[in-house]
Formats: structure tokens, C-alpha cells, sequence
């Protein structure tokens, strides 16, 4: 396996080592936490906090956001309010949060617009093919397991109502996974707090995921590392610069296992029930939310480098890919994310 436990970034807030230029510059206060959640990592920066504001009451108010996400959508806890609803086998309506519904509706959304490839719906097969909670296997799922896995999957299989917030599944046994949105969620949960209390310049972490607003402690946008798809390796394969957006990246080269010399990603393609076998190496996506960029990345890694890049162009949405060409990458830019590059150079 890649990674076992802690999953580690994809994205790297960039320190001053990697941008001379900005670090002759004073640095104003800031406030800087981390720490472990959603089994992988969130970290907080904030630049010119308000009077009064500590690190210790920094932490723990993220952490409570942090928590409050866990408890409505983790399908790692037993008792979230996700796993109690995957746990109920019934096709009755089932009254859910606003909070829950919302999440479910983004994920809806999204799968809609990559026509399934993306769909909150393929947990069991993320589960048969060892990435969710449960152990991971020594064998490979069989042909039938992976049928009958499959015959559960289908985000068409779930209806959703927003008022009163009500779930149906059209089967009882249909499981939803909502890790490929959730750390954007936690994100734009954690910005939505900061915002209320007033913080004007923050850059929010979790994982491979990061909302950003302001400016850094050096009066300057904050500046996110895309790194290489390379699974033995860090190195910075470009710098983005971020000041009132979220980015995201997927990719497959952290979160992996490799059995008989063949490696196996942990993005499923609905249309396959396999883990994704794709020379796109990681897809980056630049929006508003979190939720939002998270969710897209997720979904362009499983269209793959024709689909995605057709797709991001069509819609105009800010990606970057990466694909692998023999022994060297090539990045692969959208039209919204030049534009998006090209006006950040000129602010
Ligand atoms: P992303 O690309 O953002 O998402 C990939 C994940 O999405 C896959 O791992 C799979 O779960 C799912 N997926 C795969 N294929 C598809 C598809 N076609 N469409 C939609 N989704 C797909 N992990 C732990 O090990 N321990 C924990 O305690 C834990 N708690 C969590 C709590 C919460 C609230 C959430 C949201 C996640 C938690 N996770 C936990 C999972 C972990 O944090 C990551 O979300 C997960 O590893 C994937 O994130 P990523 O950024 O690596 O990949």
C-alpha cells in the first residue's frame, strides 16, 4: 500500500523558501495551526488575526468545526449522522440535516455534470477494493464480487428532497461515500466560521484541499504548490497563487496499494468497478468552494485525460492537469485556468 493510516498533501501551502522574492518583505502577525483530522491533516494560517484572537482559541475552534463535519458525513464513525443513514435499510423517505442534504446535493450535482463518472454512490465498491474503513483484503475482489458490488451503485439510485431535507434510496443497501467532497467541505465550514469572526486574511488546509481569502502575512496572495505525480518523490511542478478561491488536487500516486507489480488507485470508475488506470497523474481545480474544486478534481482523475480536459474547457471551469508521457509529464492547462493565471500576474 501507498499510504497506510495519515494520507498526506498534494497541495503544499508554500513556505518562504520557495519564493525568494516575497521574503525580504516584514511580515506582519500571524497565527499558524495544524493538526490531525479526517484522517489526514488540516492546517490554518492566519495573517493579521483580529485583537484578540489566540492560538489556542484558533485550534480549538477549528477543531470543533472539524468535528461537527465528522460527526454529519464520516462514513469512518460508526455514528455519524452518514452512517446511520447507510445503515438503514429502508426506501422510505428519511428526514435528513440541511447540512447532510447539502453535501448529498453538491455530490448529486456533480455527478449529473460528468455523467456518472463521479457519483457519492460507489463506496461499496471503494470498500470492496479496500480504500474505505474496513481492512483491506489480501486478495483481489472477484469478477462477481465486484457485480454484485456494482449492482448497488448509481447515484440515480438516490432521490433527494430539500424542504423539509429528506433522503430516499431507491434500494435499501445503496451506501454513499462522501470523502470526495468532504475536505473541501471542512474547508468552507472552517473559512464560514473564520469569516464570522472577522478574519480577513486566512488560508484553510485540509489535505490536498485549500480555501484561501486575503492576503499572506507578507501582503501578498497565498501561494499553493501543485506537486508532481510521483509517488517515491516531492518536487513543486507549479506554483499557483490563491487570494479569494479554493483549490483542489486528486491524483493517484499517494493513495495506492500495489499487488503483483500492478498498482491499484484509490478512485473507482463507476463505469468499470475498478480502481482507474489513467496516464493523467492529477487534476487541479481552481473555484469559489471548496466543496466545489474537491468534488471536480475527483471527478476529472476518473474521466481521465481526454475526457476531463474537454470537459473543464466546456465548462469553463479553472483546472490544470498533469499526464504522464513516457518518462515525463506534461501539464495541460485549461482556458479558464490561463485566464486565471494570466489575470493573477497582473494584479
Ligand atoms: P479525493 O480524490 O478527494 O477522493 C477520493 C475518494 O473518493 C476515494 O478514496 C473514495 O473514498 C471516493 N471515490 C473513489 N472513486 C470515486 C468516484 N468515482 N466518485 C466519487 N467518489 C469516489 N480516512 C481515514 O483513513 N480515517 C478516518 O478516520 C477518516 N475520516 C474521514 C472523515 C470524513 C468526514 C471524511 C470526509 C473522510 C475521512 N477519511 C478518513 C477519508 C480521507 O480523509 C479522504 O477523504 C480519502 O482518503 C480521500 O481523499 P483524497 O483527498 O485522498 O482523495
Amino acid at each position: 500500500m501507498g499510504l497506510s493510516g495519515m494520507r498526506v498533501w498534494k497541495l503544499l501551502p508554500v513556505s518562504c523558501a520557495l519564493l525568494l522574492a516575497s521574503c525580504g518583505e516584514r511580515a506582519v502577525p500571524s497565527i499558524e495551526i495544524e493538526g490531525p483530522t479526517m484522517g489526514t491533516y488540516y492546517s490554518v494560517k492566519v495573517a493579521r488575526p483580529p485583537l484578540g484572537m489566540t492560538t489556542d482559541a484558533l485550534k480549538l475552534e477549528v477543531e470543533s468545526v472539524l468535528d461537527k463535519v465528522i460527526a454529519e458525513i464520516s462514513t469512518y464513525e460508526p455514528t455519524s449522522e452518514l452512517s446511520r443513514l447507510n445503515a438503514n435499510p429502508g426506501t422510505d423517505w428519511i428526514p435528513i440535516s440541511p447540512e447532510l442534504h447539502d453535501v448529498i446535493a453538491e455530490g448529486q450535482r456533480i455527478a449529473a455534470l460528468s455523467d456518472g463518472a463521479f457519483d457519492i454512490t460507489v463506496g461499496p465498491l471503494v470498500n470492496l477494493w479496500g480504500f474505505g474503513p474496513e481492512a483491506r483484503p489480501d486478495e483481489l475482489p472477484t469478477p462477481e464480487q465486484i457485480q454484485a458490488a456494482r449492482e448497488r451503485v448509481g447515484w440515480r439510485k438516490l432521490e433527494l428532497r430539500a424542504s423539509p431535507p429528506a433522503l430516499r434510496k431507491v434500494r435499501g443497501d445503496v451506501y454513499i461515500d462522501l470523502s470526495a467532497l468532504g475536505e473541501g467541505y471542512g474547508a468552507d465550514r472552517v473559512a464560514a466560521d473564520l469569516d464570522v469572526r472577522g478574519v480577513a486574511d486566512y488560508m484553510v488546509a485540509v489535505a490536498g484541499t485549500i480555501r484561501a481569502k486575503g492576503l499572506n502575512p507578507k501582503g501578498q496572495p497565498w501561494a499553493i504548490a501543485i506537486e508532481e505525480p510521483l509517488p517515491d518523490q516531492r518536487a513543486v511542478h507549479l506554483i499557483v497563487p490563491v487570494s479569494e478561491q479554493a483549490i483542489s488536487t486528486s491524483g493517484d500516486y499517494r493513495n495506492f496499494f500495489v499487488k503483483d507489480g500492478k498498482r491499484y488507485s484509490h478512485e473507482i470508475d463507476p463505469a468499470t468497478g475498478a480502481p482507474i488506470e489513467r496516464k493523467l497523474g492529477s487534476a487541479t481545480v481552481v473555484g469559489e468552494r471548496a466543496i466545489v474544486v474537491d468534488g471536480l478534481a475527483t471527478a476529472f482523475m476518473v474521466l481521465g485525460e481526454q475526457r476531463a480536459p474537454a470537459l473543464a474547457a466546456s465548462r469553463g471551469i479553472a483546472a490544470y492537469f498533469i499526464v504522464r508521457e513516457g518518462d515525463g509529464l506534461r501539464g495541460v492547462a485549461s482556458p479558464a485556468f490561463e485566464d486565471y493565471l494570466a489575470r493573477s500576474k497582473s494584479e
